[in-house]
């Protein structure tokens, strides 16, 4: 199937216009045009090879959304003109304990990837969603509900369930206090779901003008990061932190955020790994755990959450003429709060 696309043909190329061929379409696959896909910081860090090398001509993009063109034979799950999202992953080994519990994104034997990897034949290059269609494997994908704005929907794919997983996992509930580091793409979202559960949230932002945005996303209080004495009043003071920063931080000021016996969550993936002073997870048997994105059903149950309560993205749609641009938008801390790419401009 002939695709058009927007590709980095190396690391630290721009992004340019770029034919693709993706594999046909299989029994239990479907078919989709896509209408809009995100741009996620992973995209950038991969083009970069800020995680190491990387597969070229690399198309990113991983929070897709569009309707369903076609399907194969065997497809039960979806129907020709369906709202259908794909993130962050396309398959797994369906068989180990992770998979068979619903958390593929943690398959024993490695996700797939949904770009910069190879397909689990180990030779059909996986090409991402900065395009205009796309095929996909009927139980890697999910169904979108009817009333939501699809440009704001596509960023719950990655930025989405990537913070509705660890809310839920860490039982957020009315009278918890989350602090959420960081308003970018996967930040806004935490804020969003963190208020929409009923805890109270605190925005930590080294960007002083997005206060009046994270209290109209749902927070209460707003701690600007630029001054680290700024965080010395909320010492102590929090059931959960997610950590959606990626850049380098002092840690061991974040962790005093938290209460006794609370944890934070690290999703933001620095280059260089955290010294973390031990005294500090001792005094108050503070915990630092990781979480990775969610597994299929768990993005369903998200995207169910965002139907009932209309939860979506705050978006800036761009053309694909933008995109570089974009990319160096985001990494300038830029974003309110996720560039979403309008796939018919590809
Ligand atoms: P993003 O939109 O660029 O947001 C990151 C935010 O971090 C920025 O908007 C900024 O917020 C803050 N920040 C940036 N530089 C900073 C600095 N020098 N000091 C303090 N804060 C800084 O990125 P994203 O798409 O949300 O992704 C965030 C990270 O999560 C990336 O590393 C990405 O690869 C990773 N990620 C992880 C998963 C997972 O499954 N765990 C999934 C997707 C992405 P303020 O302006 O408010 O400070
Ligand atoms: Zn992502
Ligand atoms: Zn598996």
């Amino acid at each position: 199937m002939k695709s058009r696309t927007l590709a980095a043909l190396s690391a630290n190329s721009p992004i340019v216009q770029h034919e693709i061929n993706r594999r046909d379409i299989g029994d239990a696959d479907v078919a989709l045009d896509i209408a809009f896909a995100g741009i996620c910081h992973s995209d950038i860090h991969q083009v970069r090879e800020e995680w190491g090398p990387a597969i070229f001509p690399m198309v990113p993009g991983h929070e897709i959304v569009g309707t369903v063109t076609a399907i194969g034979a065997s497809v039960t799950k979806f129907k020709v003109g369906d709202r259908i999202g794909v993130g962050v992953f396309i398959d797994s080994c369906r068989a180990c304990t992770s998979c068979l519990a619903g958390l593929q994104q943690y398959c024993e034997g490695g996700m797939t990837g949904t770009y910069n990897t190879l397909e689990r034949d180990g030779k059909t290059v996986a090409y991402g969603g900065y395009s205009n269609n796309f095929v996909i494997n009927q139980d890697y994908a999910v169904h979108i509900p009817g009333n939501l704005d699809l440009a704001g929907v596509a960023p719950l794919l990655c930025a989405g369930i990537t913070l509705y997983s660890p809310l839920k996992k860490w039982g957020t509930k009315p009278g918890m206090t989350v602090g959420v580091m960081g308003l970018g793409g996967l930040g806004h979202m935490g804020v969003k779901f963190a208020h929409a559960l009923g805890a109270e949230v605190t925005v930590f932002s080294h960007s002083a003008s997005k206060k009046d945005d994270a209290i109209a996303m749902g927070a209460t209080n707003f701690v600007c990061t630029s001054e680290i004495e700024s965080l010395k009043p909320w010492h102590k003071k929090f059931d959960l932190v997610l950590n959606t920063v990626s850049a380098d931080l002092e840690i061991n000021s974040y962790l005093e955020l938290l209460k006794l016996d609370a944890t934070m969550v690290v999703i933001g993936l620095p280059g260089k790994p955290y010294k973390v002073n031990v005294g500090t997870l001792l005094n108050g048997r503070r915990r630092i755990a990781g979480s990775m994105i969610g597994g299929i059903d768990e993005m369903q149950e998200m995207l169910d959450f965002c139907g009932v309560h209309n939860i979506v993205s705050d978006v800036e749609v761009i053309k694909s003429d933008y995109v570089n641009i974009a990319y160096e938008r985001t990494v300038a801390s830029d974003v309110k709060y996720r560039f979403v790419i309008d796939a018919s401009t590809i």
